[in-house]
């Protein structure tokens, strides 16, 4: 046998060649963790006693999602038919665009907003229809409205939505969804148990309408992947073809019960930070620097062209914050995330010294 001859390995289908890499930065994320937005303490500790009884029967099973998706079902008083167990609110994005985006369909978002939208559209080879938020980050339901069009087949809307906190009535959403009966209209509520509002009660009620939960956030699970997508059953049959039987994991599906039933975890984890929310929305005005409204475990602040240098200077403090200056109309933005009240003196500190160090003026 002579030398192999191929002079380079084979390219991808065109779509794939056309994406950009999506790389968060999650490496090195020494500090104190608020440029996420997960949980920045702990899951449940009863998700911990379930982890240390794991045993290696256990593990060599394939996982069986079934029986946890009644329970989740039974806890959002919705049916098992309507609930699919995914690998976080990220593979439920992907799973749709794969079930319901042909090439030249369009996918419509309300911008700024989560950015994996459009990478999961991008390989299904759709093209965005971006619709700039109202001044003040609210959303744009008029231009929204006006925006669909027959090839209009995925509308995502995270309510509250990332970066800004921002979130969206009911009304407008049974509006949006009216409006676009040939489109799959996901709610990412993803921020929903900072927020307290949900349209989970519409599953059934209006046909296209497609709710996402996700557990990275409150339930501080971000590291197990684990995301809820409920949808009337015809919608669900559809997701079931295109899903990976064992997305979710053996650890991920043990855990879940237990993570369910302890109430009073959340209930405090969920007080404390809109306690610490409060303060540091009050902290952000006393530092005379301009915030937005949040529902969510974050706020997104003005910092102006020192953006870069805040971040970093807020790195070297011991703190993670996000820099959001390259979403669209997020110049100079910076988005912190919110954990206890006790983490939040601890970046009030390193807020005013990172300002003091960038020669920021109010
Ligand atoms: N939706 C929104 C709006 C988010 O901000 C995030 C987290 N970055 C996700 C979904 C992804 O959540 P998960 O960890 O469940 O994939």
């Amino acid at each position: 046998m002579g030398e192999p001859v191929a002079a380079r390995a084979p390219e991808p289908r065109a779509g794939v060649r056309r994406m950009k890499e999506y790389h968060p930065p999650v490496a090195g994320r020494d500090g104190l963790r608020l440029d996420f937005n997960e949980n920045t303490l702990a899951c449940s500790p009863r998700v911990l006693e379930v982890l240390q009884k794991i045993t290696a029967a256990d593990l060599t099973r394939y996982p069986e999602r079934g029986t946890v998706e009644a329970i989740v079902a039974d806890a959002l008083g919705v049916a098992p038919v309507e609930v699919l167990l995914t690998n976080g609110v990220d593979e439920a994005i992907h799973a749709l665009c794969q079930a319901f985006l042909d090439r030249g369909d369009a996918m419509l978002l309300p911008v700024p907003t989560y950015s994996m939208y459009e990478v999961y559209s991008s390989a299904a080879e759709a093209q965005i229809d971006a619709v700039p938020a109202v001044r003040g980050f609210r959303f744009p339901l008029d231009a929204m409205l006006r925006a669909i069009h027959a090839r209009t087949r995925l509308i995502a809307i995270a309510n509250p939505n990332s970066p800004t906190g921002a979130t969206v009535a009911r009304d407008a959403i049974v509006k949006v969804a009216e409006r676009a009966p040939q489109a799959v209209v996901l709610l990412d509520e993803a921020y929903y148990h900072f927020f307290g509002e949900t349209v989970l009660d519409l599953i059934g009620k209006v046909p296209n309408l497609v709710v996402a939960r996700t557990f990275s956030k409150a339930y501080g699970m971000a590291g197990l992947r684990l995301g809820v997508l409920v949808a009337a059953e015809e919608t669900m049959q559809w997701l079931r073809r295109v899903i990976s039987p064992y997305s979710v994991n053996q650890l991920a599906l043990a855990c879940l019960p237990a993570a369910l039933q302890d109430h009073a975890y959340l209930d405090w984890y969920v007080a404390e930070v809109k306690s610490a929310r409060a303060e540091l929305a009050q902290t952000l005005t006393e530092f005379g620097l301009e915030h937005w409204p949040s529902e969510a475990n974050f706020i997104l602040t003005r910092i102006g062209s020192e953006h870069r240098a805040f971040v970093q200077a807020m790195r070297s403090h011991g703190v993670l914050t996000r820099d959001r200056s390259a979403d669209p109309g997020c110049d100079g933005l910076v988005r912190i995330t919110v954990g206890t009240r006790e983490q939040m003196q601890q970046a009030k500190a390193a807020i005013e010294r990172s300002l003091k160090e960038i020669g920021w003026r109010a």
